[in-house]
């Protein structure tokens, strides 16, 4: 099957209308070697990395892509399209813009944006996207999204690290469905049979800017913190909602996408909030993790309000900022050391 990359920064663009397409919607979240150096010609090094590693993993691999859409994200990120457009080699390059708001203006945009880049997809592939393929689309992106919500669920019962969470989701979002599906379903029948979720890991929710890589989760296992509820986009904010199917297909990709857990890239930032506050006050979480990689200021401005937020109702937090690296950082292994002991005393 062929491919179609996109880029953004959180969980932005509506992937259901490449898998009406007849493609796979392969998200962009760099290489496994953490290189951003054919980026750094481009984008300054002030810039977060995250981003130039997305510019990078392109300016190498696009010619494995049919082509690359980049949606309305960040403000760091909002920015690249002409970047991108003058340096990497494509045969289709398209921004699609995702509104900031969730009112009904907001969501009558929505839809004329994806019908705008269903037209302009049928006229460059010379294909075809009817409603019906629209809508089986919609059915398969709710199948993974409910095997993954199944998958979730277990890390708060059973021995599953964070590291293979991630994995998880990153397989999810990087290839085609119908191999996603009976991946899922194999990983199920391996997930159900663990261990119970063991005594000396500390039950955390993970909050910040995307983790694109697993040594991070890596890092977390080594001090035994266990993720057990995010809102990540390679995370919950993919599959803690199913898409609607009682309207028609473009009213239901709109809404669904305007409904998803929030991030910081929009506005108001409160029910992003609301959403970690709902996980600590319903599942047994020990304490929040706000990471952010380092110039992500997205992030960076929401955390001193969640910091207070989850303060108020005495939920231990700490907030760490991350370098782009594929060494293990001691100062945050230090950090999150102390941040363990902290837990232990207030249990
Ligand atoms: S990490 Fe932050 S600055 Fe970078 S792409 Fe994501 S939201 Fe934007």
């Amino acid at each position: 099957m062929k491919s179609f990359a996109y880029f953004d920064s959180t969980h932005e663009f509506p992937e259901e209308i490449i898998i009406a397409a007849q493609m796979n919607p392969y998200k962009i979240l760099g290489k496994k070697d953490f290189s951003t150096e054919l980026a750094d010609q481009y984008i300054p090094q002030f810039i977060c990395a995250n981003a130039r590693s997305f510019l990078n993993q392109a300016l190498e691999q696009s010619s494995n892509w049919e082509g690359i859409a980049i949606a309305h994200g960040c403000d760091a990120t909002n920015r690249q399209y002409d970047i991108w457009d003058q340096h990497v080699k494509t045969p289709f390059l398209y921004y699609f813009h995702n509104p900031l708001k969730t009112d009904r203006i907001a969501q009558r945009f929505f839809i004329r944006e994806i019908k705008a880049m269903i037209t302009t997809l049928e006229a460059h592939f010379n294909i075809k996207i009817s409603l019906d393929q629209l809508e089986t689309a919609i059915q398969e992106s709710n199948q993974v999204k409910i095997f993954l919500q199944t998958l979730s669920k277990l890390r708060l019962t059973k021995d599953i690290s964070s590291t293979e969470y991630f994995d998880v989701l990153k397989f999810s979002v990087q290839n085609p469905k119908e191999k996603v599906k009976p991946y899922l379903k194999s990983i199920l029948s391996d997930w159900i049979t663990r261990n119970p979720f063991p005594i000396d890991k500390h039950p955390i929710f993970l909050t910040g800017s995307d983790i694109t890589h697993s040594l991070w989760f890596d890092l977390l296992e080594k001090v035994n913190l266990r993720v057990v509820r995010d809102d990540l986009s390679i995370g919950e904010r993919y599959y803690a909602t199913l898409i609607p199917t009682d309207k028609d297909p473009l009213a239901n990709i709109a809404n669904y996408y305007l409904d998803i857990p929030r991030s910081s890239t929009k506005h108001p930032t409160t029910p992003r909030i609301n959403y970690i506050i709902n996980a600590c006050k319903t599942e047994k979480i020990q304490g929040v993790i706000s990471q952010i990689i380092k110039f992500c200021e997205t992030f960076a401005y929401d955390a001193p309000f969640l910091k207070s937020q989850l303060e108020a109702i005495h939920v231990p937090v700490i907030h760490l900022e991350r370098d782009f690296t594929e060494n293990i950082d001691q100062q945050i292994s230090t950090r999150l050391e102390a941040f363990v002991e902290l837990l232990e005393q207030s249990q």
